[in-house]
């Protein structure tokens, strides 16, 4: 088996520089190595903004350094077992990590309005012989794993059938940005402009958006979730603004203060239900934490003028899309600034539910938007290879069942 993760898997005592912060790496060149600080900072650019894999590609550091730093540190990567594109672009690349781990990751090009299903066609065919015309997309949407499995038990999603396996590292969870991004189309523009300076507004480059939408309960790996996201949103290397990335719960309560206040990302919850009977049957952490609770939890969150929460609906047939659940809905959000996202079921082996018709999903959307909530349909992304919402299992079953 690969080992990637040397620290976690106790064969090495070198240090993983892929686990720190900025201000860590820092700390850790002076105290050390005896080097001046700035050489954190050089550090982090490399393994970051420009994705180095190795000390020797960081030909500003000197050869005594870099052999140096070969000796005591290491800078993993998760190693790609398999990538799965899909018909509409979408490309789910699976990673193998240290003790038997695999996570998914998802990479989902949007290609503007009109193209639901599908990539589109070149605007002029290719002359003969010529390398065809690649659409652009006018941006990327990578979906990251916390967690390989998960604990929470959803009785609809996939994820969930595996039980947890373990926590991602902070380090597994930001190099799924590195790794996608690798890893997408090589004919598809990269967003992760390796030579760009940190602001450049580099009239190339594609918007990047992370959702913590993967694998995994996020606020269940609290810490490393934060620490992804200081990683991800430094300024010096990747730069992704936090208001860019998306930080999906099933609703755990006590963390969900300290997550905004310390990362100032966007929050969604997953609400699916909209009594606590319903989803308590559904979604076995309402037992813990209330319907009532949890948006007392949300409502207590600072938000400034732009800023709003994402509730996330998912629609099961005959379960909770009548009209008084739309009715409910609309009560539940009330005063809020917060925008509905209804995942219209994504079926996967062994799913007890049905994803509601057309006319269905089109009827509830409208009962919401007439009475003024902000209502959106999220289009099912990879659903032909089981890259959508509720449908990332990574290699199969891992040993402990879900609660
Ligand atoms: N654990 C977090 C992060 C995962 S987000 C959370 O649940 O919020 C994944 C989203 O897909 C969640 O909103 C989840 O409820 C939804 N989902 C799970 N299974 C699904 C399915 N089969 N079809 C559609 N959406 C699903």
């Amino acid at each position: 088996m690969t080992k990637t993760d040397p620290e976690s898997s106790g064969s090495d005592d070198k240090k993983n520089l892929k686990d720190l912060t900025r201000a860590e790496l820092r700390a850790f060149v002076a105290d050390e190595l005896g080097e001046p600080a700035f050489r954190g900072d050089q550090l982090f650019r490399w393994i970051w903004a420009r994705g180095a894999r190795s000390f020797e590609e960081m030909t500003d550091l000197g050869r005594a350094l870099r052999a140096r730093l070969a000796g005591v540190a290491v800078i993993p990567t998760g190693a790609v077992k398999k990538r799965t594109p899909a018909s509409d672009g979408t490309v789910k690349v699976l990673t193998e990590l240290a003790g038997g781990a695999s996570v998914e990751t998802v990479w989902i090009p949007d290609w503007g309005p009109g193209h639901a299903g599908t990539i589109p066609e070149p605007d002029t065919p290719p002359e003969p012989g010529a390398r065809a015309q690649v659409p652009r997309p006018s941006r990327i949407t990578l979906c990251l794993s916390t967690q390989y499995g998960c604990a929470w038990g959803c009785r609809f999603c996939y994820t969930a059938t595996m039980g947890l396996g373990r926590d991602l590292r902070a380090w597994e969870i930001a190099d799924q940005v590195l790794v996608a991004t690798r890893e997408a189309p090589d004919a598809l523009p990269t967003p992760v402009d390796p030579g760009s300076k940190p602001g450049d507004k580099g009239g190339d480059k594609v918007a990047l958006n992370l959702v913590y939408m993967g694998m995994g309960e996020p606020l269940a790996n609290l810490e490393a979730t934060i620490r992804s996201i200081q990683i991800l949103t430094d300024e010096q290397g990747l730069a992704i603004p936090p208001r860019r990335i998306t930080v999906s719960t099933v609703g755990l309560v006590p963390a969900i203060e300290r997550l905004i206040d310390e990362t100032g990302v966007r929050l969604a919850v997953s609400l699916h239900a909209t009594t606590d009977a319903q989803r308590d049957e559904i979604m076995p952490v309402n037992r813990k934490w209330k319907l009532g609770e949890l948006l007392d939890a949300v409502r207590a969150l600072p938000m400034g003028k732009r800023d709003h929460v994402t509730f996330e609906y998912i629609l099961l047939a005959g379960v909770n899309d009548t009209p008084e659940d739309a009715r409910r809905l609309v009560r539940l959000t009330h005063g809020l600034r917060a925008k509905v996202n209804l995942i219209p079921f994504n079926p996967h082996p062994g799913a007890p539910y049905a994803r509601p018709s057309d006319e269905a999903v089109s009827a509830f959307k409208e009962a919401l938007r007439d009475k003024g909530v902000h209502t959106y349909v999220r289009r099912a992304r990879g659903d032909d290879v089981l890259a959508a919402c509720g449908q990332l299992a990574g290699e199969g079953k891992v040993q402990r069942r879900p609660v």
